[in-house]
């Protein structure tokens, strides 16, 4: 099987330059111009085109369990979304109940996934609990290609870390392992949304109130000097406004290593969102909340200037009806998450590279290359090099379109940015040479997606 992709832009993070990309045996063996095809290998005219290394999604939950309900999407509808959105690799999070066996949550995974994805994957372990007995089950999930740790200062009583937070750490360090951490303070939080209910505050409108910015600022705060006093490689997920991202600046200066990722959420929709009437705001319910419209442009800057280093979707679907309405009297009820996967690369496309907010350079790093290097994932991933995966996506930068719950893939009722344009979309998509979206229409067998063992973090 060998794939030839002729007369495109390749754009990496690095540069911008015309080329063809020969791909063997499931990786790219040569890049050049004027390429020929051997005898049966399947050619693809990229001309007005650009090609991509395939986009890399490091926050997804693709099997996400609450104690209420079940989020909609399979491995199997996840990952067709994913594709046919240019997303050719996701992590997902291994997160065990607290006090159970990492390793039996990893099988659980696993039996979710495990011949039914059809891009590639891996997991985050979302530590819940530590001490002697975890830390020997979390070494052997570390020797199964897992170098990442996620843990929660928020939601208190189900997964937060509590007072585990630097002992955590310190195993982080010790183990070489990346650490991210969900930065809102979770007793802080609860407090104010038994005030909130206890005054009939009920509605989806007052999910912002109970999370405001100084309790994710408080939270970055407290992680990060935990971080820094443990000398842990720490990552700041889903970061969503200026006070939160003021914190991880001014420990960066302090010196802690820390990555920043914010959400293609947080970049176009805002706080008026979850304010909508009719209990519509409950699709927009997420935490760390959707903020003050002003946050936006401040986010955007932070891309451009390197300030902040991925851009991901935090997918997590639930259906307005009969999930998101668990909740229905009562906010904290309401399952957390939007579903997101499936357009992140053509938001961040239109909104972003065509409305000038930054080059495709930064496109490939923020949405591919710097995700694949933090996770360990480069240059197999995140790269348009020999040797590299053949995970491409061949982009049309002319196509007009609008996103739809009608139209897209992923499993769910509804999508947050239901009525946006896009200006550009994956036209061919392949995984490891194998072509699964074609003319913008998935095609792919299901299986083909593989679990990836990952190496350590390439800090960079
Ligand atoms: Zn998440």
């Amino acid at each position: 099987m060998s794939l030839l992709i002729k007369g495109g832009t390749v754009v990496t993070a690095e540069k911008i330059f015309r080329s063809d990309v020969f791909c063997e045996k499931e990786q790219i063996t040569r890049i050049g111009p004027g390429l020929e095809a051997p005898q049966g290998a399947t050619v693809i005219d990229a001309t007005g085109k650009y090609v991509f290394p395939g986009f890399i999604d490091p926050h997804v939950h693709a099997y996400l369990p609450l104690k209420t309900t079940t989020s909609k999407d399979t491995y199997e509808t996840a990952s067709r979304a994913a594709l046919v959105g240019g997303t050719t690799c996701f992590i997902d999070f291994c997160t065990p109940e607290r006090g159970q066996d990492p390793r039996a949550a990893l099988d659980l995974w696993d039996s979710k996934s495990e011949g039914k994805a059809f891009c590639d994957y891996s997991y985050h372990l979302a530590v819940t609990g530590f001490d002697a007995r975890t830390a020997s089950q979390i070494r052997e999930v570390i020797l199964r290609g897992i170098t990442s740790f996620k843990v929660y200062l928020a939601y208190k009583d189900s997964v937060d870390i509590g007072d585990g937070l630097d002992d955590v750490l310190r195993f982080a360090r010790e183990n070489n392992i990346l650490t991210m951490a969900h930065c809102e303070d979770a007793a802080a939080i609860d407090a104010l949304q038994k005030k909130l209910v206890a005054a009939g505050r009920r509605g989806p409108q007052w999910h912002y109130v109970s999370r405001p910015p100084e309790i994710e600022a408080g939270g970055t705060r407290r992680f990060l000097e935990a971080a820094g006093k443990a000398g842990a490689l720490a990552y700041v997920v889903h970061l969503s406004c200026e006070e939160a991202l003021n914190e991880a600046v001014a420990a960066r200066k302090r010196g802690v290593n820390v990555w920043i990722e914010t959400l293609i959420s947080f970049l176009l929709l805002d706080k008026s969102h979850a304010e909508l009437p009719d209990f519509e705001g409950a699709k927009y319910v997420v935490s760390p909340p959707l903020r003050e419209k002003k946050n936006q442009d401040i986010l955007w800057t932070a891309i451009r200037e390197g300030v902040v280093d991925v851009v991901s979707s935090d997918h997590a679907p639930f259906d307005f009806a009969g999930q998101k309405s668990l909740g229905e009297n009562d906010f904290t009820k309401i399952p957390n998450g939007m579903p997101t996967l499936e357009d992140r690369v053509n938001l961040l496309f239109t909104y972003g590279f065509k409305e000038k907010r930054f080059d495709l350079r930064r496109l490939v790093q923020v949405a591919s290359t710097t995700p694949a290097k933090l996770f360990g994932l480069y240059p197999k991933k995140g790269a348009l090099r020999v040797g590299s995966d053949a995970d491409l996506v061949v982009y049309d930068p002319d196509y007009v379109g609008t996103i739809s719950r009608r139209t897209h893939h992923m499993n769910v009722d509804y999508n947050p940015f239901e009525g946006q344009v896009i200006r550009g979309r994956p036209l061919t998509v392949a995984v490891r040479g194998r072509i699964v979206v074609r003319e913008g229409r998935f095609v792919g067998p299901v299986g083909w997606g593989r679990f990836v063992p990952r190496g350590p973090c390439q800090p960079s």
